[in-house]
């Protein structure tokens, strides 16, 4: 059946405040959309959100994914959490934003249609560009009732990564929380421009920025591993009842670097996701379209692979390594801890 709009009916624009979860029934999930912004045919763009309130009072946490349109695990790790709650037994409440940038989702690419990164956009702007009218919009609504947040991401296109947290390691509740999503590798990472982890640390919410697998596609064993490092730190902040599951003790680095190409080539990758890295060890080649060698790689120091480069034709300056510098970071007042924040800002 067709639905006719008229011009008219056109709704008048309400205005955004921040979810209020005392709002919403206790004991079961609440399903909606929130118009957050307007197409260029003034359609609007809903974006969904599910409260899901436990009986009984507890703390607010909020989960995000898609904040980059191609990055799909998290979406579904978030379904799978909430399909899974006790509400009876619940202390606290879980506010999922499955799709946070709706407009990137819907045509299947990393950024906002203006072209900007909208996690490096947050807090955003009332009056700015596009991205940054959304990002705010986004943050008013979403952030204000949360007291911890967990924003779930993948790789970028062309490039694999391993299951990794990016925190700031000096927050010990947010270390707690990185911990416990049972990561193979945790990064420091104080800050971030514009991502929505910063805004969040700014405001005083600890949070964590989970790096769940790759682009564009649902991986099964992924996903699993989120749910389950998503549930553990539900049941340690008392939100859900059951047992912590760790498997792993993750490899901590203090910080981290994209090596790129210094040549163009055929890239000849040495190296898997996860492997640890003896400094000098040879990391990749390029060669040239007759098969020959132009230029090797090494590691510039000890480290373990966080991500790779998938596709192997390279100009000159692609990132082939993501390789993170094993050890915890110095305390604070310290020097020599924020030297990734610049050489891996692509991948928030
Ligand atoms: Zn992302």
């Amino acid at each position: 059946m067709t639905t006719i709009i008229h011009r008219h009916e056109r709704r008048p624009r309400t205005k955004l405040r921040a979810l209020d979860p005392e709002q919403f029934p206790r004991g079961t999930r609440s399903d909606f959309f929130v118009r957050m912004f307007e197409t260029a045919s003034s359609g609007p763009i809903d974006v969904p959100f599910i409260v899901a309130r436990g009986a009984k009072p507890g703390p607010v946490v909020g989960v995000t994914a898609a904040i980059h349109g191609n990055e799909l695990n998290g979406i579904r790790i978030i379904h799978n959490v909430i399909e899974e709650l006790d509400y009876s037994s619940m202390a606290g409440t879980l506010i999922g934003a499955p799709i946070v940038n709706m407009p990137a989702f819907h045509s299947g690419v990393r950024r906002f249609p203006d072209g900007y990164d909208l996690n490096h956009t947050f807090p955003g702007k009332p009056a700015g560009r596009s991205a940054e009218q959304y990002a705010r919009a986004f943050s008013t609504v979403f952030l204000g009732p949360c007291q911890y947040l967990i924003d779930i991401h993948t790789a970028s296109a062309g490039r694999l990564n391993t299951m990794y947290v990016r925190v700031d390691w000096h927050d010990q509740t947010a270390r707690r929380m990185a911990e416990l999503m049972n990561p193979e590798i945790i990064l420091h990472i104080a800050g971030g421009d514009g991502t929505l982890r910063n805004t969040a640390r700014q405001r005083g919410i600890p949070s964590i920025t989970v790096e769940a697998g790759n682009p564009s596609v649902f991986q099964g064993r992924i996903i699993y591993e989120g749910e389950t490092g998503l549930r553990n730190i539900l049941i340690d902040l008392g939100l859900v009842r059951g047992e912590v599951e760790l498997t792993r003790v993750p490899v901590v680095c203090k910080t981290s670097r994209w090596l790129r190409t210094t040549s163009g080539g055929l890239l000849d990758i040495r190296f898997d996701l996860a492997d640890r890295i003896e400094k000098r060890q040879l990391l990749a080649r390029t060669l040239d379209p007759f098969g020959y060698e132009l230029m090797q790689f090494t590691a510039p120091y000890d480290g373990i692979v966080i991500g790779k480069a998938q596709y192997p034709v390279a100009i000159q300056g692609t990132r082939f390594c993501h390789l993170g510098q094993l050890g915890e970071p110095e305390a604070l007042g310290a020097t020599g801890t924020s030297a990734s924040a610049d050489g891996n800002r692509d991948e928030q």
